[in-house]
């Protein structure tokens, strides 16, 4: 008989509590000496270093132009605005609200698309019956790192006369048949926030192919002046400091690595969860790599045993985070729901929002507490008849 689950009165899995994610930095010691040159050079933004990281991210994703902004959001914004994008945007509501603030800081209307049951991406062809006649673009978003249809949603976008974009909040080690995300579309923008890959404090870099849009964009990041003190362009300070971009190159130096281990890390949550009825995992197209931003399980209440809601109180008695991204989906917070009038369905974002649940992921934790996790939740898994008897919800 094993110990009976914290929620029902044994002692947790964890002394200390397991963290559902946070960064990992380099130390201060490799990065000393850049950031004296920043300041002793008095260049603390926009400058050498911001230069730098934005060839070195348009190297590794093979796209020709990088630009970096102070956020992904502001990228967002001033990627819609520098397109001079109209009328209305379909983004999916599964996703970070941050998606959808970008195209309300434009005053464009958001229309909502329903996602994928597998990918948890947006899907096409609820894209392709969402088009009306003002509808000028699509965001897509690459969920959880798992880039979405991108081919298809280029062949709707081209058919149908619209702007494309991502948001590749996610994105940083995505790769796509094959090719690193950030190159697709009319542009793509990557955060690098805390919980993101690659971090710089805090920041975001815009990815495109298209040379004017990059010259748009670098006026855009500067308020709109374009050197002339005579704005064209209704633009953000949206600039990177020095010293964030030194953060930034000195992490993704470390992406590849900590992709890789990412990925093994998420291996290792199916193979040990498989065998526990009621869980399943988003599904990564043959061909393509998850950042493995998130890891995130699917749970079916009447098979595991008990909901989402329930689980997650069970396993925060065990000292394990978690969090349910993305829940409630976009067109049902409070700031959203007047944009959402029901005429596409939203059925499975709904279903997939209610009951999926965020597990203990980041690129320097340990094999072993991954083990220890999926112990746990098989421990709660074998006593879902008393939780849900022991009257504690
Ligand atoms: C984090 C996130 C953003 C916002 O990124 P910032 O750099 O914090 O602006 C946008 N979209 C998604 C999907 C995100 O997860």
């Amino acid at each position: 008989m094993k110990d009976e689950p914290a929620i029902l009165g044994g002692s947790p899995v964890f002394d200390d509590t397991v963290v559902i994610t946070k960064p990992t930095l380099p130390g201060a010691d490799e990065l000393i000496e850049q950031i004296e040159t920043v300041l002793s050079s008095g260049m603390i933004t926009t400058s050498k270093f911001v230069r730098n990281f934005e060839e070195k991210v348009s190297e590794y994703i093979d796209v020709k132009h990088a630009v970096a902004v102070n956020s992904c959001t502001s990228g967002l914004i001033l990627i819609l605005k520098a397109l001079g994008v109209e009328g209305e945007v379909l983004i999916p509501s599964f996703t970070f609200y941050a998606t959808a603030h970008a195209v309300r800081w434009n005053g464009l209307k958001p229309v909502f698309v329903d996602c994928d049951r597998g990918t948890y991406n947006i899907d096409p062809e609820e894209v392709e019956k969402a088009i009306g006649p003002k509808t000028s673009a699509i965001i897509g978003v690459h969920l959880f790192g798992n880039p979405c249809a991108i081919d298809r949603l280029e062949q709707i976008a081209t058919k149908h006369n619209l702007r494309l974009i991502f948001d590749s909040a996610h994105g940083f080690g995505s790769r796509f048949h094959g090719s690193s995300v950030g190159g697709s579309g009319d542009a793509e923008s990557f955060s690098l926030s805390p919980t993101k890959l690659i971090t710089a404090g805090e920041g975001g870099m815009v990815t495109t192919n298209d040379d004017e849009l990059a010259k748009k964009l670098k006026i855009a990041r500067n308020y709109g002046d374009g050197g002339t003190y005579d704005c064209e362009l209704l633009g953000l300070n949206a600039r990177m400091p020095e010293i964030s971009a030194i953060l930034g190159i000195s992490c993704l130096e470390k992406l590849e690595e900590n992709v890789k281990h990412r990925n093994r890390l998420a291996e290792r949550y199916k193979q040990n969860l498989s065998g526990i009825a009621g869980l399943s995992f988003q599904e990564i197209e043959n061909g393509n790599r998850s950042s493995c931003k998130d890891f995130t399980v699917l749970i079916n209440a009447d098979e595991f045993g008990m909901d989402r809601d329930i689980l997650s109180e069970a396993l925060s008695k065990e000292n394990i985070s978690t969090r349910k991204y993305f829940y409630p989906p976009v067109h049902q917070q409070k700031l959203y729901t007047k944009y959402y009038d029901g005429r596409n369905s939203l059925a499975v974002t709904e279903e997939i929002s209610s009951n999926v649940l965020s597990l203990p992921l980041y690129s320097h934790l340990e094999d072993n507490i991954v083990d220890r996790v999926c112990e746990a939740i098989e421990g709660i898994h074998e006593f879902s008849e008393e939780i849900s008897d022991s009257k504690v919800f």
